[in-house]
């Protein structure tokens, strides 16, 4: 637990912690291993699976700033939440968001599969089907919000307390927003997982996660865990990750100041049809992001008119949003879901949940915002020009 603010969380922590050489910056270690003092005496650090001083400080930063106990930053996004589910057991049940990242879908899918625990993905904005899932007495409820591709946004408070009351965690992906813009702790949640790969380290180059627990306890649980199945994350890539959460407050007002400006022009593009963004006062979200989010975030997306043949000449007319998976870095990036991220979906599950085939979906990045939209303006234009 820190008294700071976010941003001097993120910028502080480490820094000057050298007892050595009084470095500014804290040092990368990279030994497996530390010498016992003595013989019987096992020292803080002993082997890096279990812990490393520099992994320590990612752990003790992205802990603070989300207001828990203790993390534990694992090897990637998908480490992290397979790390959580050490904590449930065959008869729990787990209730999970029925169009949640297809990675993390795919997770709970084949480990219920093979009998490690049971698992109901349901729609969670119907609030009949999410009380319905309660009433079967869940030992963990997973959150994602926002959710990808569409945006949608359920309110995490509310099903905290719910679920508190028959005694079931809430675990909760905050990978789209990072912790400078929404605290899922803080909103009554027992956990939040982060894939670091995105927001976090925000360079899109290195691949991490954390799992985050509000209570000690739980925290050492994990902890134990990380160590037990090897799922800690390295110390070269902890040290990125911690450089790259220093700007994350900077990075993520910039992300959204540039994504307010894309969206200003989305709206009065004719040939866009829907736009996905919480902002949005049409967002069925709208207000609940309102309440629990301190910004929108940099992620939007929405839907071209046209077919298949628009749609190429748009992507390969884009010259500032390149068209890659993944999402949070500095560069801005286009996702074609439906053909990308979501493609081991089929047509029939896509459509179901709700996504269109000309959906788009926009990581805004840092450049320059009068860039990014005249980019976007070209590209349509060429598709006007085409029609
Ligand atoms: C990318 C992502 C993950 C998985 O993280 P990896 O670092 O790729 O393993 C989980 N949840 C969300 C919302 C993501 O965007």
């Amino acid at each position: 637990m820190s008294d700071k603010k976010s941003a001097t969380i993120a910028v502080r922590t480490g820094i000057t912690t050298d007892s050595q050489h009084h470095a500014v910056v804290p040092p990368l270690y990279l030994s497996t291993n530390y010498e016992f003092p003595e013989f019987g005496e096992v020292p803080t650090y002993d082997y890096a699976r279990g812990g490393n001083p520099t992994r320590s400080l990612l752990e003790k930063a992205l802990a603070d700033l989300e207001n828990g106990a203790g993390a534990v930053v694992t090897n990637c996004g998908m480490a992290a939440i397979n790390l959580l589910l050490s904590l449930v057991s065959p008869d729990d049940l787990i209730i999970a968001p029925h169009d949640c990242y297809g990675g993390t879908y795919r997770l709970f899918d084949s480990r219920a599969k093979k009998g490690a625990f049971k698992v109901e993905f349901v729609d969670q904005t119907d609030s009949a089907a999410l009380d319905a899932a309660l009433a079967k007495n869940p030992k963990l409820v997973w959150l994602e919000t926002p959710s990808n591709p569409l945006l949608r946004v359920v309110d995490v408070a509310d099903i905290c307390k719910k679920a508190k009351a028959i005694g079931a965690w809430v675990g909760v992906d905050n990978t789209f927003l990072s912790p400078a813009l929404q605290q899922p702790l803080n909103l009554g949640a027992d956990f939040v997982v982060h894939s670091t790969t995105k927001f976090i380290n925000g360079h899109s180059d290195t691949v991490g996660g954390v799992v985050v627990a509000k209570e000690a306890e739980l925290y050492e649980e994990l902890k134990w865990w990380g160590n037990c199945i090897g799922a800690t994350g390295n110390a070269f890539d902890s040290y990125m990750t911690l450089r790259g959460l220093r700007t994350l407050n900077a990075r993520m007002r910039q992300h959204e100041e540039n994504s307010a400006e894309v969206l200003e022009y989305l709206k009065q593009e004719s040939l866009v049809s829907t736009i996905y963004h919480p902002a949005l006062p049409t967002h069925p979200g709208h207000e609940i992001a309102k309440k629990q989010q301190s910004g929108f975030g940099g992620m939007l997306s929405f839907e071209l008119k046209g077919g298949e043949s628009e749609l190429k000449l748009f992507l390969s007319s884009l010259k500032l949003f390149t068209l890659a998976e993944s999402l949070g870095g500095v560069e801005s990036l286009v996702t074609h879901p439906g053909s990308m991220t979501h493609r081991a979906m089929s047509d029939e599950a896509q459509a179901e949940a709700g996504l269109a085939a000309t959906l788009l979906r926009l990581s805004i990045g840092l450049e320059d915002k009068a860039d990014l939209v005249a980019d976007l303006k070209q590209a349509f234009d060429k598709v006007r020009e085409s029609q």
